[in-house]
């Protein structure tokens, strides 16, 4: 092989003209001096069209390519400005590199790969670029193969819509997810209706046509979007969330019953001053609503994954407060009804509704209503098997991709990293 096909290997394009190779006397790298091939030159950097020579540009600089061995090296070259008829005088396209960075593509690639994989810093050690770098790298590299793969849209047949928020619950995302291939197709900041409606107006009409089931939680302005765009689409309200309400207002009865005991308790007779009495209980009322407070995650917990104390201590409930246990069977009967195969999940749910009708707790009534509303699109989600479980562990991912960067700068950075991680737009690295 020879010197100059060892460089087009190297650089990852044949679309390169050798000129010399020499080692910087100051930082000690590896200059490869080189300029693109005739055909190549003269192209619009925005839109690679031929374009007409302008001016000489800045003249010569380097762009960081993969290093060699230990040592890190560069290509040099002149870049002329060219005059596109579309994008007026912009700097002429470069083979081995994209349009306005310092880095050659393959150093671009590599390092997306990597951060997909690993930490910021661990990257920004390892390739011996900023940590800013490694952000702006990876959403240069999202933009190239996002314009080349808008196929993920096609053949979309189940989708779960969800918004996920960060910044401690300050802002939100909304992620929409392909059920089928459990991968992110689209995600946005903001949540809303507007938020939503980007993605429906991204879809062809044929693409729209293909969505059969959409899962989401029971908010409205989901529920809308659904019926303006794809109304052919049957909705479905997932499970987790069902469950997430009845829990919500089972926290809301217990924290209720705890303010309740802890009034009287409060109420309660002081205990005189002094030693008390051997075998005095010093204010039950105390006890018991303290006992109250600490009932808070075993009421959340399944029952098949309560420990012995924790089983006790719900023993201690039937007798302290039989209304909030009624509560608390009544989570657990719509957990259980929900569990029912499609065929059962129709006549569970109106059993329990029954049940909730007669229970004598207002918010459990209320809740009731909320699932007579969603009726339909709860027994359309059993129906299917979809669950939005998928979509919330993809949230978790979400999450740990934002804390494993410390936070993101900026918001089209997170979203490039969230798709490069989650979506079916990977990285590859050079030469694989
Ligand atoms: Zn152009």
């Amino acid at each position: 092989m020879r010197t100059k096909e060892i460089i087009q290997s190297f650089v990852g394009t044949s679309k390169i003209v050798l000129k010399d190779v020499y080692t910087d006397a100051e930082t000690n790298a590896i200059v490869i001096k080189a300029r693109p091939t005739k055909i190549e030159q003269c192209r619009c950097g925005l839109c690679h069209r031929k374009g007409k020579y302008y001016d000489k540009g800045q003249g010569e600089r380097r762009w960081r390519a993969l290093d060699i061995g230990s040592q890190m090296a560069y290509i040099e070259a002149t870049v002329e400005r060219v005059r596109c008829k579309k994008h007026g005088v912009v700097t002429a396209a470069v083979p081995w590199a994209r349009h306005d960075t310092w880095f050659c593509r393959s150093f671009e690639d590599t390092l997306a790969w990597l951060t997909v994989q690993t930490s910021h810093s661990v990257v920004s050690e390892f390739m011996r670029v900023d940590w800013h770098t490694v952000d702006r790298a990876c959403k240069r590299v999202y933009d190239d193969l996002e314009a080349a793969s808008s196929c993920r849209f096609d053949r979309l047949v189940n989708i779960g819509i969800d918004e996920t928020s960060y910044k401690k619950g300050h802002k939100y995302i909304t992620v929409v997810v392909n059920h089928d291939t459990n991968s992110v197709v689209w995600c946005s900041k903001g949540f809303g209706k507007t938020v939503l409606t980007q993605f429906f107006e991204r879809l062809t009409p044929e693409q729209r046509a293909s969505i059969r089931c959409v899962s989401a939680d029971g908010a409205r302005r989901i529920a809308e979007c659904v019926e303006e765009f794809c109304p052919n689409a049957e909705r479905c309200v997932d499970p987790f969330h069902v469950v997430a309400w009845a829990t919500e207002v089972l926290d809301k009865e217990r924290r209720r019953a705890w303010a309740e005991a802890n009034a009287t308790a409060k109420a309660a007779q002081k205990r005189k001053p002094g030693r008390p009495v051997k075998g005095d209980v010093v204010n039950p009322e105390k006890k018991d609503a303290r006992a109250l407070k600490n009932l808070r995650y075993v009421l959340l917990k399944n029952p098949e994954n309560l420990s012995a104390n924790q089983k006790d201590q719900l023993k201690f409930l039937t007798k302290a407060n039989p209304r909030l246990y009624r509560a608390y069977l009544l989570k657990e009967g719509l957990r259980l009804a929900l569990k029912a195969g499609s065929d059962e999940i129709s006549e569970a749910l109106t059993k329990w509704m029954g049940w909730a009708q007669r229970c004598r707790i207002p918010a459990f009534r209320e809740l009731r209503l909320k699932i007579k509303r969603h009726f339909k699109a709860i027994v359309a989600a059993a129906t299917h098997g979809l669950s939005n479980a998928r979509i919330e562990a993809t949230n978790n991912k979400i999450k740990l991709i934002i804390r494993r960067a410390y936070g993101f700068r900026n918001m089209d950075n997170m979203i490039a990293m969230i798709m490069l991680s989650c979506s079916s737009v990977h990285p590859s690295l050079p030469g694989r």
